[in-house]
């Protein structure tokens, strides 16, 4: 029996999928190198990801867009099968405000790696991408074959862009690619030692609820009671990350295991279900027994009314299925919020 482990390059691998995901290769019996220029995350996360899995992975702090550094890894880590590319800058208000950075960022650092995986022959490939590709649907749920909408920010773009460089790449040479497109991925490990870290006060529904219920936030604003929905608040599909983390593990397994495949997939990684934001504040409340102060806002600009995931081709093609519910993405949420006001 062929007992080597296979070695994974996981870029952004410090970050809030990345660091999960990274958990979960290690506990399939994969070997993990991470390559994070840390420009949003932080190194105790590594310490971290060994205290939940019992194993250190590799970390290189190297920028993606530095392509001789990262070259480099590529020279010293000649086991490597796959990668996993999660490294990109992630804030939509922050991409309007500077798109130079965003699409330098967050497109050179995709083109560098597909282009020295192609290099050293090693073309496997799991892209990480959005429903925000989706837009205001028009149908829901969105399946993979919904209509792909003009994107509404630089970031959102970026997602498009980088799903069209994989296409166009992989139709003229080896590159095999999967993209998964999250829907709202939300929640924390179960151990609660590791989880999203907002950089500065959060734009995102679930580090904002649970930093109102600490007390870093006076009162959660809700964006809009009038959409058409049934109580009147936006509608989105949440997933508890550890779920993203195991959709990761499914593609990369599909693409170094099964032959016969179309050289480029993207699947949907939802949960199937919509939210409302006042169903997920409930949620929040029945979970952790916290009562949550907040309070009506108009519409925010840009946002979508609707929108979740129909999840039949990752459930049947990947073989994935999520398992969390909405309240132990609230808990898990919660139990690491209290554990970050300890050591910050
Ligand atoms: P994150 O910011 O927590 O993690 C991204 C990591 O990449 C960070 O550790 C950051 O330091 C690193 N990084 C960024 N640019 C880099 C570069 N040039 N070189 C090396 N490292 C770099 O974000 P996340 O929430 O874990 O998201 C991971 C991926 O998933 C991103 O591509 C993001 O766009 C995508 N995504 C996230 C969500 C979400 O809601 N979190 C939804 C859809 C898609
Ligand atoms: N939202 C809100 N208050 C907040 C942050 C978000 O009411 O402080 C709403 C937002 O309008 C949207 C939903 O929560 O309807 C999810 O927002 P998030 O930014 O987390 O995800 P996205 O809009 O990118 O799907």
């Amino acid at each position: 029996m062929n007992t080597e482990k296979k070695t994974i390059l996981v870029t952004g691998g410090m970050g809030y999928i990345g660091s999960h995901t990274t958990v979960a290769l290690i506990e399939q019996g994969f070997d993990v190198v991470i390559v994070d220029n840390l420009s949003n995350s932080s190194s105790f996360i590594l310490e971290r990801i060994q205290q939940i899995s019992g194993v250190l992975p590799k970390f290189y702090q190297v920028d993606c867009c530095d392509k001789a550094a990262l070259e480099k890894v590529f020279i010293q880590e000649n086991s490597i099968v796959a990668s996993i590319h999660f490294a990109a800058l992630k804030a939509v208000g922050e991409s309007v405000e500077k798109p130079m950075l965003y699409y330098k960022n967050n497109l050179v650092s995709l083109m560098n790696i597909i282009e020295l995986q192609l290099q050293y022959e090693i073309p496997k490939l799991v892209f990480s991408s959005s429903c925000t590709v989706y837009g205001e649907p028009d149908f829901l749920p969105v399946t993979e074959k919904s209509e792909i909408k003009p994107a509404t920010s630089p970031y959102g773009n970026t997602k498009q862009i980088g799903e069209e460089i994989i296409l166009d790449i992989s139709r003229n040479s080896p590159l095999q690619a999967i993209a998964l497109r999250y829907f709202n991925p939300v929640g924390a490990h179960a151990s609660a030692l590791i989880g999203e870290l907002p950089n500065g006060t959060p734009n995102n529904l679930v580090p904002y609820i649970t930093q109102t219920a600490i007390g870093k936030q006076p009162y959660l604003r809700v964006f809009g009671n009038d959409y058409n929905t049934p109580d009147g608040t936006c509608i989105r599909d949440y997933i508890h990350v550890v779920d993203v983390a195991a959709a990761h593990v499914a593609a990369l397994n599909r693409l170094l295991i099964i032959p016969e495949r179309p050289q480029f997939e993207f699947f949907n990684i939802g949960t199937g279900n919509g939210n409302t934001v006042l169903e997920v504040i409930h949620a929040f409340e029945n979970a952790t027994g916290v009562k949550l102060p907040y309070q009506i806002y108009p519409r925010r600009d840009g946002d979508i009314e609707k929108v979740y995931a129909n999840t039949d081709l990752s459930n049947n093609v990947l073989g994935w299925k999520s398992n969390l519910n909405i309240e132990q993405m609230m808990a898990s949420a919660w139990a690491w919020e209290q554990k970050l006001s300890t050591i910050k």
